[in-house]
């Protein structure tokens, strides 16, 4: 398959832009990528719009679209927040009803630019199911909560074990181990346990982390340490850790960390809807820490949209920092794009559209409304600030389109609107007929 297209923003070492330029996909591969149109009749002619890599949305709980929009005007972040929404709805919920729901987050992702995402919920089995169908690229960890529960212990490890066996073979999905959050619901047996699963299976941990004080509060309790130097202590930090929000990290705890795989994911959204501070961003890379960007949940959130969410991510650090040059707008697109692809492990296959990596990409519609000027200004500043991920046109995964022209392909997005409301009706009728 060949692609001419007006301009190639490729996120390579070099961030080349070809303008024109072109690529060429064997299977599932860019086999070529170079300046120029390629002068023959079969190449796909992409005149008017902009490639670059897919996006990488590093935290999201797709089923969490069920309750989008019905936890407002409480903080998710406080425990009081989160035990009277949303841990009440989820006592109402099960694995059939979340089945309904994950669709329709993932059309919506894919609608908008994200062609690679990293889940952690219950029901991994459903995610995975449904993420196959999608074509989409999953990183999906197996959520492990266990409140000091023995039998939740042995249950969830067995169970996340075999996840990650049937994750083996898949070529786009990835298993990864889901804790919670250490400490906090994951007790010290369970985290040893854990810990030999990841190693065994070669993966990571996807888990919340330093949302609030909590972690270190315990680590100062139990081990006289901030939690950061606990999990050192642990063993915890051999393995990729993808750390949802870590915003209570000190810059003395960016010191201990800046040489493991501890990869913060900011998700401003979120944090600011709940009224709470973000990760600090410039901080985590004054120490040469990647940083990754998430929607978390759209109950939190409301939004898949990742151009949104960097352009969130801009304007938060920039008011935090009181400097606009705190990050740049090449930055949040990195971010988004390599920031993600490394945070998951994935750096060799994704994240930048170079020759032998997996061809994951979107485009852009240049005739879209919200672009112009094209003169005077950089795509990178376009991008974050004046688009959003509705101006995304076609999206392809690992060599196969996943939408042309706007339409979803391997989606059915009317159906996955319709069993979402069947979903949430069934989920107030439940809770109507307990009160
Ligand atoms: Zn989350």
């Amino acid at each position: 398959m060949i692609i001419n297209a007006t301009h190639i923003l490729t996120m390579d070492k070099e961030a080349r832009i070809l303008s024109p330029g072109h690529i060429i996909i064997e299977n599932d591969e860019i086999k070529e990528i170079g300046k120029g149109k390629m002068d023959t009749p079969e190449a796909i002619d992409f005149s008017g719009k902009l490639l670059m890599p897919g996006l990488v949305n590093a935290h999201t709980h797709t089923p969490m679209i069920l309750t989008r929009g019905m936890c407002e005007g409480v903080s998710l972040f406080t425990m009081d927040g989160f035990l009277n929404t949303l841990r009440r709805y989820e006592s109402y919920g099960d694995a059939d009803l979340s089945d309904l729901t994950i669709d329709a987050s993932l059309a919506e992702m894919i609608r908008t630019g994200t062609t690679t995402f990293a889940d952690q919920y219950f029901y991994a089995d459903r995610i995975f199911n449904h993420t196959d169908k999608s074509g989409l690229r999953g990183v999906i960890a197996y959520g492990i909560v266990e409140l000091g529960s023995e039998e939740a212990r042995k249950r969830e490890t067995r169970f996340c074990e075999e996840f990650l066996e049937k994750c083996q073979q898949h070529p786009v999905i990835k298993g990864w181990v889901g804790p919670h959050a250490f400490f906090v619901d994951n007790s010290l047996e369970l985290i040893k346990q854990e810990i030999a699963m990841a190693k065994k299976y070669d993966t990571g941990f996807h888990i919340h982390f330093a949302t609030s004080n909590e972690e270190n509060d315990w680590g100062r309790e139990h081990y006289n340490s901030t939690a950061v130097k606990m999990m050192k202590e642990l063993g915890i930090l051999e393995v990729p850790i993808l750390a949802a929000h870590a915003i209570t990290v000190s810059e003395d705890d960016m010191e201990a960390v800046k040489d493991y795989p501890f990869y913060p994911v900011m998700c401003p959204s979120s944090s600011m809807r709940s009224g709470f501070p973000t990760a600090p961003v410039k901080a985590y890379r004054d120490h040469g820490i990647n940083v990754a960007l998430g929607t978390d949940n759209v109950c939190s959130s409301n939004s898949y949209d990742m151009f949104r969410e960097m352009a969130t991510a801009g304007k938060l650090i920039i008011h935090r920092e009181g400097d606009v040059k705190a990050i740049t707008p090449f930055d949040l697109v990195q971010m988004a794009t390599m920031g993600g692809a490394k945070a998951l492990g994935l750096e060799e296959k994704v994240g930048s559209l170079e020759k032998g990596k997996k061809a994951d990409i979107i485009a852009l519609d240049l005739d879209d409304i919200g672009w112009t000027p094209f003169a005077g200004q950089d795509f990178y500043t376009q991008l974050v600030y004046s688009i959003s991920g509705h101006t995304v046109s076609d999206s392809m995964v690992n060599g196969k389109w996943l939408m042309r022209d706007k339409k979803l392909l391997t989606v059915d997005y009317r159906k996955a609107v319709e069993d979402n409301e069947t979903a949430v009706k069934e989920l107030i009728k439940r809770m109507e007929k307990d009160e």
